[in-house]
């Protein structure tokens, strides 16, 4: 391969959800240059490939993590990390194509003009070093951030306006519809009953499950509802997932339990606000338009930041977003999970969806996985600055 052929990679190599995204979303197929597939494919060489991977590159490090100055390794040893977060390495039939694959990210331009691409350093002004760039994802909003900190010694309606004036900077884009009869799942542990079935002679078969059903997976009624990640107590929202595998992950199962899981299906087109990783493709072109993408980010980011159960009174910023998207005339709020693969759907009038028996079914989860990271520690924390 020479730096002039043409480098295409499809939608399978790819492993970021936004790349993913972009990719399906300009709908091109052709033969993948990595796997050799037919499939939903992007240029190398194309300016949306070439703002992407920087965006990217943005949204997930820090520039410390890679600015050979400043303790990096250079960007493109990013690509070749054990869990690289933007390419499947595995899919790769030639390990040489991958390596020209990032032989031309490493050509990308690393400076661009504000407002016309997307630079990947902070670079210097006057001879003085500009101020490192924090990955997106981490550096969220600070007047957000400040009201979420007030919400824990004041009402929280007092920030409804501040909030409402915030989701308002991204109507033309947080839009979407869903449309009637889309389908989504729910799950609950447990089952409505059980009974083992019986052979002639009285040998014991196998054990038969009814699965919950009807209301009895749908939401619960408001004099039930207790506090919920979009919702407060005594407010009844559906939650939904995209997906079965999401829906089970968001109820946490434990080993061994049995799990009811229903289908429900959206009754009229609904007008929903979208928090998902599809928000990315509207802001990835330009460091301008990165910049006026912070506050939609951090909302996303708060929606899907994972809270164990014992902190839920956390969830006050999150109910407190829900109540001013509902008074914008919203459904619901689309998002992603924090737990499955796939995205929640949560609407606020819980009649907008039918439950229907079809694809219901019962699951005995077998295992959880468990992923982590290290956090810093010391043995004694007294004598830290
Ligand atoms: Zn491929």
């Amino acid at each position: 391969m020479t730096d002039e052929d043409e480098l295409l990679i499809c939608i399978e190599c790819a492993k970021d959800i936004r790349l993913k995204k972009l990719i399906k979303r300009i709908s091109k197929k052709g033969l993948c240059s990595c796997c050799e597939k037919n499939e939903f494919i992007i240029d190398v060489d194309s300016n949306e490939f070439i703002q992407i991977i920087k965006a990217l590159i943005r949204y997930h490090y820090s520039e410390w993590d890679y600015n050979e100055h400043w303790g990096g390794n250079g960007y493109g040893s990013l690509f070749y990390e054990v869990d690289n977060i933007f390419f499947k390495k595995e899919n790769f039939k030639d390990q040489e194509v991958y390596d020209e694959l990032i032989n031309r990210i490493e050509c990308f331009e690393v400076y661009e003009d504000y407002d016309k691409g997307v630079s990947i350093f902070a670079g210097y002004y006057d001879g003085q070093q500009n101020q490192l760039l924090q990955s997106i994802k981490s550096d969220l909003n600070h007047s957000i951030k400040q009201i979420e900190h007030k919400l824990k010694t004041e009402n929280y309606f007092k920030f409804e306006d501040q909030i409402t004036q915030m989701l308002l900077e991204y109507s033309d884009c947080s839009k979407i519809t869903v449309e009637s009869k889309s389908a989504f799942y729910r799950a609950r542990i447990g089952v409505e009953n059980k009974k083992r079935s019986l052979f002639a002679g009285g040998f014991e078969g196998e054990m038969v499950f009814v699965p919950y059903s009807n209301s009895k997976i749908g939401a619960p009624p408001p004099l039930v509802a207790g506090t919920g990640r979009l919702n407060r107590a005594g407010v009844s929202y559906l939650y939904s997932a995209t997906d079965k595998y999401t829906a089970i992950s968001e109820i946490r199962p434990h080993p061994g339990d049995v799990v009811s899981i229903g289908k429900f299906i959206v009754n009229k087109e609904l007008l929903i606000f979208d928090l998902t990783e599809s928000q990315f493709l509207n802001f990835f072109q330009s460091d301008k338009s990165l910049d006026k993408f912070d506050k939609l980010n951090t909302f996303t980011e708060l929606m899907q930041k994972v809270i164990p159960p014992s902190e839920r009174h956390v969830y006050n910023i999150t109910q407190l977003i829900a109540d001013c998207i509902r008074k914008l005339n919203f459904d619901g709020i689309l998002f992603p999970s924090s737990v499955g693969n796939g995205e929640n759907l949560v609407l606020f009038n819980p009649e907008l969806m039918d439950y229907t028996f079809d694809d219901a079914e019962v699951v005995e989860i077998k295992d959880v996985t468990y992923e982590y990271f290290q956090r810093k520690w010391e043995k004694d924390i007294s004598e830290i600055e």
